[in-house]
């Protein structure tokens, strides 16, 4: 009992510690700077643009121009060539993330070390920290839909996989987990099994052995819950069976899942039925998550950005259960903690953490429809109201670096900014004069899904993309669905998506016939899951997976993937 007490998180201790750092996030900003520049001031890249040791904020953004992947990408791969010298840290990097790049269809190589590790870890325990003032939790265990990502050696011998690979890989997480009372249902074996298929299903099949223990239902990216449960329906009957006969489904090949389940598993006819029965009784598997996991306190995820199509699933599968949505943050670091935790995903704020990176904010005066960019601005001066595309330096050889992100300034926590996420700055869709983000498309979606729902239907997935090759260009959706739905309820769709998108460069557009109409293109079921697998052949890893909402002209094989599993298309006569 008392090695239990020693282990767990000091949760007020570590908001006190949130507190203190974000009543001083300017000096603490300042000093993040300076450590950053100490560690890594002789290396090649700070040494070619003049810096001298220097370790102040104004040297800094006077000498080292604001950069983008692109840029760095020299850098980046002769260290994953196996460069020993000092180009971009101080200290060697023996380890790469693949970071999504869902858009241009590949990913990117991202510098990974320790310090990465330890900020995520800070980040953890700070959202937890608050999370656990409005819905603590006993011991007990987290269903977590994680999934590492396959490991590769760069041609220099470095490590690569994905960020959130590297970071469950790493003994720091373990620890963390179980000092926040909530390891993992499941063993390694199924995390980093080498079929992600099966490490669904042996996900579901631990968290029903563990049912009564299952104190939150997690995974990084909403994406993955929802579509955990969706196919919980299918194979719910499986799993019951697996329970009942204490014996794993054929369906599981992998030697090392199979050895690592047998070893949970037992006969318990009991369970199977309880569970058989709760199945039956639930009426289009509403509440599912709660009726499986009755201790269950919250369900937790990233439900913002691109994942916030899912929430209304996820609410479905949810029932009366809280949705707290996960903190903000990319391969390239954390950047802020969801420290009120009571708000909907929709209105979720990210509160900087001021020592994980020293972060600047380049002004979009008019938005990102507007986009004109200005001088970037500290974390202590921007303003509430405004949007801001997001300037990373961190801890593992990134300085001044795009990150690629939109922002907007929704209040301050002490003196640290509340951010919103708003989009990817890149995805847009843009033809003519019109400016699209994906939050634009995803509005888009939801008015129109609404006519879908009077049939009972609803959109299981969307993407979307410019078509130049015919004149004038035009934009298509496509759209996955759970029925058939009549034609005259596509067409319907296909206008409403049409008029939905109201940027006056669009509708004006549209009027003068600068851009062609709206084509709504209906996929075969399951081709988001082979879009995924896709992905995840490439490297990526389902737990950081984001459907791509805009697919870019040169990402052919997810363009080829989805025109050869279209059936039915609509052009809108809305104009
Ligand atoms: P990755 O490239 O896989 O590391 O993904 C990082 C990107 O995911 C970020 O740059 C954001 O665009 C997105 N992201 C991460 N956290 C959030 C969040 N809480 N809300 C919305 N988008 C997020």
């Amino acid at each position: 009992m008392l090695e239990k007490m020693e282990h767990r998180l000091n949760a007020e201790a570590v908001a006190e510690e949130f507190e203190l750092l974000s009543m001083d996030a300017e000096r603490v900003q300042r000093e993040t700077l300076k450590k950053i520049l100490e560690e890594n001031g002789e290396t090649e890249y700070l040494l070619k643009w003049g810096l001298n040791g220097k370790t102040d904020v104004n040297s800094f953004k006077a000498c080292v121009p604001i950069v983008t992947h692109k840029d760095l990408e020299p850098y980046i791969q002769r260290i994953a060539d196996g460069e020993k010298s000092s180009i971009l840290t101080g200290k060697p990097i023996s380890t790469i993330s693949l970071s999504s790049g869902t858009t241009q269809g590949k990913p990117k190589y991202v510098p990974f070390n320790d310090a990465l590790v330890e900020s995520t870890m800070q980040m953890y325990k700070t959202s937890f920290a608050f999370r656990n003032r409005e819905y603590p939790i006993g011991n007990g265990k987290a269903l977590q839909f994680i999934y590492g990502s396959k490991e590769f050696k760069t041609k220099g011998g470095l490590r690569a996989g994905t960020a959130t690979t590297n970071v469950y890989r790493n003994a720091e997480f373990k620890k963390t987990m179980k000092a926040m009372q909530t390891p993992c249902c499941s063993p390694d074996e199924v995390i980093f099994g080498d079929n992600f298929h099966q490490s669904l299903y042996c996900h579901l099949l631990c968290g029903l052995i563990f049912w009564d223990e299952v104190q939150v239902v997690s995974s990084t990216f909403a994406h993955s819950i929802v579509l955990a449960f969706r196919t919980f329906e299918q194979v719910w009957q499986e799993l019951v069976s697996d329970i009942r006969e204490g014996a794993l489904s054929s369906r599981i090949t992998s030697k090392s899942i199979r050895s690592a389940m047998e070893k949970l598993l037992r006969p318990d006819p009991e369970l199977a039925d309880l569970i058989y029965d709760k199945c039956l009784g639930l009426s289009n598997w509403y509440g599912l998550i709660p009726e499986m996991f009755p201790n269950a306190k919250y369900i937790y995820g990233i439900m913002t950005g691109s994942m916030e199509p899912y929430c209304k699933k996820l609410r479905h599968y949810g029932g009366d259960l809280a949705l707290v949505s996960a903190d903000y943050g990319s391969s390239e670091g954390w950047i802020g903690a969801n420290v009120n935790p009571k708000l909907p995903p929709e209105l979720v704020t990210f509160a900087v953490l001021p020592n994980n990176g020293y972060f600047e904010f380049i002004p979009l005066d008019n938005g990102i429809e507007g986009c004109v960019e200005s001088e970037p601005v500290g974390l202590t001066q921007v303003e509430v109201g405004k949007e801001y595309e997001i300037i990373v330096t961190n801890f593992a050889g990134l300085y001044r670096y795009r990150l690629g992100d939109v922002v907007r300034v929704q209040g301050f926590h002490n003196s640290t900014p509340e951010l919103q996420f708003v989009c990817r700055s890149n995805l847009v869709l843009n033809i003519n004069i019109d400016k699209n983000t994906e939050k634009d498309l995803q509005l888009a979606v939801e008015t129109a899904a609404k006519v879908l729902a009077g049939e009972k239907m609803e959109v299981v997935d969307f993407t979307s993309c410019v078509d130049l090759s015919t004149e004038p260009g035009h934009y298509v959706i496509f759209w996955e669905i759970s029925g058939k739905a009549k034609d005259e309820v596509l067409k319907e769709c296909c206008n409403c998506l049409d008029t939905s998108f109201c940027d006056a460069g669009y509708v004006s557009s549209r009027k003068v016939n600068a851009i062609g109409a709206l084509e709504l293109r209906v996929l075969k079921r399951g081709t988001f899951h082979k879009i995924m697998d896709h992905y995840v052949g490439l490297g990526a890893a389902v737990s950081q997976f984001k459907t791509p909402r805009c697919v870019g002209p040169t990402n052919n094989r997810v363009l080829q993937i989805l025109s050869e599993n279209v059936v039915r298309s609509y052009f809108s006569t809305a104009f």
